[in-house]
C-alpha cells in the first residue's frame, strides 16, 4: 500500500496522511529517506528552502568516502536525492511552519498544506553563525568560509584569518596550518574561550598568531577576499589587514525553533537524542546537525539519518 492517504479534517480541509515524514533534505534527511524508502515506507521529505543542506554550499567535498577525486557539494546532494527517489522516496520543496507532536498521528503544517504522520524524522540541520558584516555574504565561497575541513586545501601556502575564540576556532585554525602559510586568530576579547589543551597547542604552533580584543568590521575584495577591516575594542583603533581567506567559527545555531517546547533540547537548541536517534517523543527521531553539536560532517549526518530511519521502521512495525 502507498504511504499516502487522504484524511478529512472536520469534513473541511483535506489532510494528507503519511507513514513517515522527513523534515529537512540535507545528508541526514536524504540518507534517512533512502533507508526508509528501501523499507517500503515511501517517505515524504519536505526539503525546506535549502535542498542538500549546508553541504550543498561547499564547493568540493573531499572527505566523503567513495569519491576519491572529491565531489561537488550540490552534486552530492543531487545524487543522494536521486538514490532515495529511485526506491520510492518523494520530495516536496515546502517549508514547515508548525508541528504538533502532542497528538498521534503527528500534525505537520506547511504554509499551504496540512499533513498527519505516524512517524517523523527531523533533520533540519544547523547554520553557522554569521558575523553580519559588509562583504561577508558577497565573498562567501570566494575566500570567506565556515568550514576549514571543506575549504582549507584551497589555501595552500596562503595567509588566512580565523575569527572566534572557542574550541572550533582553535581546532579549525590548527587544521588550517596544514595548508596555510600563516593563520591569524582574531578574537573579540583578551581571553580565549577554548579549552586549555587546544589553547596550548595553538600557542605553540609557529604558524598561528593571535590578534586579541579585536573585531572584524568588513571584508574587502571584489572577486576574492583581499583584506579585512579591523577595530580594536580596547584602544578604539581601526586598521586594515591583508589576507587571502576568512574562516568564521563563532558557533552554530541549529534549525530547531519549530520544535521548541515539544522536544527536549540542550541549552544551545540542539535536539537531544539517545544513541538510537530517539527524541523524548516516541515516534519522533532526529538526525544530523539539528541533533549533533560535535561532528558536523556529511558522513556523520548521513549515518545518523540511516540510523533514524532504521529505528523509525522498527517503531512503525511495532505500532
Ligand atoms: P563557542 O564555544 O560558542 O565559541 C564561539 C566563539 O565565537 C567564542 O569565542 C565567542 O566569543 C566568539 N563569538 C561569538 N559571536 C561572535 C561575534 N559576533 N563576533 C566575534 N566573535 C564571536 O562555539 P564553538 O567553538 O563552535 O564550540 C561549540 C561547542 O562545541 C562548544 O561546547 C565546544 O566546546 C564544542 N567543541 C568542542 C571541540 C573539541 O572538544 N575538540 C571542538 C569544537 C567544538 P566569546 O568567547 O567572547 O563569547
Amino acid at each position: 500500500m502507498n504511504g499516502v492517504q487522504e484524511l478529512k479534517n472536520n469534513g473541511e480541509n483535506s489532510v494528507q496522511h503519511e507513514k513517515l515524514m522527513v523534515i529537512g533534505a540535507g545528508p541526514a534527511g536524504l540518507a534517512a529517506a533512502l533507508y526508509a524508502a528501501r523499507a517500503e515506507l515511501q517517505p515524504l521529505i519536505l526539503s525546506g528552502l535549502q535542498l542538500g543542506g549546508q553541504a550543498s554550499l561547499t564547493h568540493t567535498i573531499e572527505n566523503y568516502p567513495g569519491f576519491p577525486e572529491g565531489v561537488g557539494g550540490a552534486e552530492l546532494g543531487e545524487l543522494f536525492q536521486k538514490q532515495a527517489e529511485r526506491f520510492g522516496a518523494r520530495l516536496e520543496f515546502d517549508s514547515v511552519d508548525k508541528v504538533d507532536l502532542s497528538q498521534r498521528p503527528f500534525i505537520v503544517n506547511t504554509y499551504g498544506k496540512q499533513y498527519s504522520a505516524d512517524s517523523l524524522i527531523i533533520s533540519t540541520g544547523a547554520n553557522p553563525n554569521l558575523l553580519n558584516i559588509p562583504g561577508e555574504k558577497e565573498l562567501t565561497g570566494k575566500g570567506v568560509s565556515y568550514c576549514a575541513t571543506c575549504d582549507g586545501w584551497f589555501f595552500k601556502g596562503k595567509d588566512v584569518v580565523v575569527v572566534g575564540g572557542g574550541d572550533s576556532a582553535l581546532e579549525e585554525g590548527l587544521f588550517l596550518t596544514r595548508f596555510a602559510n600563516t593563520v591569524t586568530i582574531i578574537h573579540r576579547r583578551d581571553e580565549l574561550r577554548a579549552g586549555a589543551i587546544l589553547q596550548r597547542r595553538a600557542q605553540e604552533n609557529p604558524k598561528i598568531k593571535f590578534v586579541l580584543n579585536t573585531v572584524v568590521t568588513a571584508v574587502v575584495g571584489e572577486k576574492a577576499v583581499q583584506a579585512l577591516k579591523l577595530h580594536n575594542v580596547k584602544t578604539g583603533e581601526d586598521s586594515q589587514m591583508a589576507t587571502d581567506g576568512l574562516f568564521i567559527f563563532i558557533g552554530h545555531t541549529p534549525n530547531t525553533q519549530l520544535f521548541k517546547g515539544q522536544l527536549t533540547m540542550d541549552d544551545k537548541g540542539f535536539i537531544v537524542v539517545d544513541t538510537l536517534m530517539h527524541t523524548n517523543v516516541p515516534g519522533v527521531f532526529a538526525a544530523g546537525e539539528a541533533a549533533d553539536p560535535h561532528y558536523r560532517q556529511v558522513i556523520t549526518s548521513a549515518g545518523m539519518g540511516a540510523a533514524a530511519a532504521i529505528q523509525a521502521t522498527h517503531y512503525l512495525e511495532e505500532n
